[in-house]
């Protein structure tokens, strides 16, 4: 690789050297992007898996374990776990494959019936992998959720997605879901899986995964299954409302096998590691989904960042594909490279990364640390897979998302009068990133609430809701959000379910709650409360709300900073002005204040 001065251009964003790839990097997954986005169809992407024996459909779990444990791979490891007290844990894909069968019995000994939702609520262990694998084996559909959420995101995801199954620990179902299990009734058996060192004593109101899981058949037939059914719910966050259940079907799986193929380059002998959690939804696909349906070794290892420990897993694992996150990178980033010297890296091959803006800066340091870029790509909740990325084979410039995968036609759109959109052609215009919709991993719907799904499509075009621009080359480069979700740390936060939290507290009146940019996590929850009557502002109520919304919320959906104000700017239907808040916050233009009714600085 070597790095080449980029041509300037009046409208385009920093410059910063574009890497420049050899011509059809020998090796690549894929080496011509444009003859085989020429070439590309769902349909010959949907070939290369196997379906279910006897044309009984397609089924993720099949796909991820069952084709290869049938198969030369059977022996190979399929997951490796690395615990956060270093011990280890390996499942060949033969052992996932009787692992999951044991919880897909259980759920059938249960009675749990067909298309029910199995949460998960754990931190990263392999009984989560299993569950969900597992869920999906019995038709049922599987829902991660973070284990970092406090009871009331529990609670809201668990009723939205009516939660039949929910598989926690022990610890985490005191601390968590104790306390809001009257209010889940429809909540029909929780299943603990055993925590080092805890003995069999019996929680009320629960199943113990050694009673019922580890002693049923490893024997199982996935029933047939329609590529249409559901398979998989992701929670994601608007501005306004509740949480939104985005629902996917066992099809995605074709976008999880060929992106993990051709955006992560993933190759037969790979030892692959994404750092994300399975709660969110990158965890889930390219954490145990795309991996799997490789036949790669998937790392799976349960501790929170940490430089050193990530390094000593690179380099002890020897991992050579690593998918990973902004935030993370950043963090490094601060420790310096001294702090990478001395760990031997050499198996990695190839870095990816994803879930916020990667800043130019950090693709460059991953060429001067790990002697390879980071490659940044781009998708979210909605779109179930990798939509656009820089590829293995394809010049990084460094600031840029990429381009679109096969198979996915983008183009940046404005509204037009009519209602409709409009694409733009002109290079690096600003407007909404738009995707041609219809491929497998695209959301089928948002639960309960198809309004708002309907919403996200127009003229055949599903909105992503983020700002972007292309560049003559295709290549499209992220400018910020449309709407007001937070992306802290990777993760994406609803300013509404904040506020909401807040709103429980006796002396809060009001909330705004917005991002405010932090170089490290992207942006920190920032909020904006307004007294009751009655109730004075200070160091000490500040802090309370703080440890309010923590417990309420879980710490990385909590608000760091909370600042005190007479009244919060509203419109006159009475919504909270948070752009205004946002404005005023980083010292920039108020723009449009014709709808503003009340105010206060
Ligand atoms: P989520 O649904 O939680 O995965 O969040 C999706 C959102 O994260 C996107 O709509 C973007 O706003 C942001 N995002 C994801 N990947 C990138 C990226 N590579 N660059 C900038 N923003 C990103």
């Amino acid at each position: 690789m070597v790095l080449e001065p980029a041509t300037p251009s009046p409208s385009a964003p920093p410059l910063y050297p574009r890497i420049v790839k050899p011509r059809g990097l020998v090796g690549a997954n894929l080496a011509d992007y444009e003859a085989v986005c020429h070439a590309f169809s769902w349909t010959a992407a949907r070939a290369l898996l196997d379906g279910l024996p006897g044309g009984r459909g397609l089924n993720i779990a099949h796909e991820a374990v069952d084709r290869h444990a049938a198969g030369a791979r059977a022996g190979r490891e399929a997951l490796r776990w690395i615990g956060q007290d270093g011990s280890r844990r390996t499942l060949t894909y033969r052992d996932l494959r009787a692992a999951t069968n044991r919880f897909a019995n259980a759920l059938r000994g249960l009675g749990v019936a067909e298309g029910s939702a199995v949460f998960v609520l754990a931190g990263r262990i392999p009984e989560l992998v299993i569950a969900v694998l597992g869920a999906l084996k019995a038709r049922c559909v599987a829902s991660p959720l973070f284990s970092a959420f406090g009871p009331e995101p529990i609670a809201t995801r668990l009723t939205i997605g009516e939660g039949r199954v929910l598989v926690t620990t022990g610890s985490l179902y005191r601390r968590k879901i104790a306390p809001i299990r009257a209010h889940l009734p429809q909540l029909d058996h929780v299943i603990l899986v055993p925590e080092p060192g805890q003995g069999e004593s019996a929680v009320p109101g629960t199943l113990d995964w050694r009673r019922i899981v580890d002693p049923a058949s490893p024997d199982f037939v996935i029933p047939p299954t329609d590529p249409e059914d559901r398979a998989l719910l992701h929670f994601t966050s608007g501005t306004t409302g509740r949480p939104k259940g985005a629902i996917h079907v066992h099809d995605a799986v074709v976008t999880h096998h060929i992106t993990g193929r051709y955006a992560l380059d993933l190759h037969d002998e790979d030892i692959f590691w994404c750092t994300a959690d399975p709660g969110w939804v990158t965890g889930t696909s390219y954490g145990i989904v795309a991996p799997l349906t490789n036949g790669v070794t998937s790392v799976f290892a349960e501790a929170e960042f940490d430089a050193a420990a990530w390094y000593g897993i690179l380099q002890r694992e020897r991992v050579s594909v690593w998918y990973t996150a902004p935030t993370a990178i950043r963090m490094m980033m601060k420790l310096g490279a001294e702090a990478v010297r001395g760990y031997d890296l050499g198996h990695l091959r190839f870095l990816a990364s994803v879930g916020e803006p990667l800043n130019p800066e950090a693709v460059l340091w991953g060429q001067e640390v790990f002697g390879r870029p980071f490659h940044d790509n781009w998708w979210q909740t909605e779109t179930g897979g990798i939509m656009i990325a820089n590829l293995a084979a394809m010049d990084v410039k460094p600031g840029s998302m990429g381009r679109p995968l096969p198979g996915i036609g983008a183009a940046i759109v404005q509204r037009a009068a009519d209602g409709g959109v409009v694409p733009v052609e002109a290079p690096m215009v600003q407007g909404e990133l738009a995707l041609r919709a219809g491929w497998p991993s695209m959301m089928r719907g948002y639960l309960h609430e198809e309004e708002r799904y309907r919403k996200c499509f127009v003229g055949g075009w599903y909105l992503t809701g983020d700002l972007a621009m292309r560049d003559a080359d295709g290549y499209y480069w992220f400018v910020g959000r449309a709407d007001d979700v937070i992306k802290s740390s990777g993760h994406l936060i609803g300013p509404f379910e904040v506020e909401n939290a807040l709103m429980e507290h006796p002396a809060v009146a009001e909330a705004g709650v917005i991002g405010k940019p932090d170089p490290v996590a992207g942006e920190i929850v920032k909020a904006f409360v307004a007294l009751k009557p009655g109730f004075t502002a200070s160091e000490a109520l500040r802090r309370e709300l703080l440890g309010h919304a923590r417990k309420r919320l879980g710490a990385v959906v909590a608000p760091k900073e909370i600042e005190f104000r007479l009244v919060l700017p509203r419109t006159r239907s009475g919504k909270i002005m948070r752009r205004l808040l946002k404005a005023r916050e980083l010292g920039l233009p108020e723009g449009d204040l014709s709808t503003l009714e009340s105010d206060a600085r």
